[in-house]
């Protein structure tokens, strides 16, 4: 293991067995939805209007989106009623982007779009040189010279307060948060982190944007969960957590029985 992502981090926390078969060996379980390509779309969609002003919103949307659709398994849930209602959903969604981030931000400046993160592991002892890697949605500065790091993620209606709260979910953030500081060689103090939830099924306010912070306990607390990660997959611990198996994709098949 050369290298960790979040998500990564993420699939062993959920059930070590599960990470091995996804993330060592390779195995192609799932391999998206119309959920799936309507996240995707909307995410092209707002990296293409903060870093290049695109004004035809809806139309790129749009063909990203067929585009995506059309690239998926032929397996895949692609209900053309539920298609219909995300080529009308994405647009809305779309034209509160830019209000929302001028309402929660005010003045700001672009720094970097899909921002590749690939630092070292220094935190901790490894038994490799492992490094975090990362894609950043958007990065921005706004005018009292704070660094902001966002993370656009499309939901239904929104997320409940555990939601927000939940240190599996926010960790994302706070690995981000951590590893652009030492990237960029700044102080933390100076960067703050937020989600923005694009909601799909929501009737107003379809942009809702949310901080997370990530203080000096929180960080170490990331650290240490990353660092069990990293201790078991390097030892090859590929436990099973048969609590997870209920909402598993291998579940039953011939890669677990
Ligand atoms: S079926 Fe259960 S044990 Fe097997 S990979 Fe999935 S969660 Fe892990």
């Amino acid at each position: 293991m050369a290298h960790i992502s979040f998500s990564e981090a993420k699939n062993w926390n959920f059930c070590p067995f599960y990470h091995k078969l996804m993330n060592l060996d390779k195995v192609k379980g799932f391999q998206g939805n119309a959920f799936t390509a309507f996240g995707n779309a909307i995410h092209d969609t707002c990296e293409k209007m903060m870093t290049e002003g695109l004004e035809q919103k809806g139309p790129f949307f749009q063909l990203k989106f067929k585009e995506i659709l059309e690239n998926l398994p032929e397996d895949a849930n692609k209900d053309p009623k539920l298609v219909n209602s995300m080529q009308n959903q994405g647009p809305l969604i779309l034209d509160e982007v830019l209000p929302a981030m001028e309402e929660h931000f005010g003045e700001y400046e672009v720094l970097a779009a899909e921002e590749d993160l690939m630092e070292m592991i220094e935190d901790f002892p490894c038994k490799e040189k492992n490094k975090f890697k990362g894609f950043i949605d958007l990065v921005i500065k706004t005018s009292d010279g704070k660094t902001h790091i966002i993370d656009w993620k499309t939901c239904s209606w929104g997320w409940d307060a555990r939601r927000k709260s939940d240190p599996m979910m926010t960790y994302q953030l706070t690995f981000y948060k951590h590893y652009w500081a030492k990237k960029h060689n700044v102080d933390p103090k100076t960067i703050e982190t937020h989600f923005a939830l694009l909601k799909r099924t929501a009737k107003s306010d379809r942009v809702e944007i949310f901080r997370v912070t990530s203080g000096k306990i929180k960080t170490q607390n990331a650290l240490k969960f990353l660092e069990k990660a990293i201790y078991n997959i390097e030892r090859r611990n590929f436990i099973k957590n048969r609590l997870a198996c209920r909402r598993c994709e291998f579940h039953k098949t011939e890669y677990c029985t």
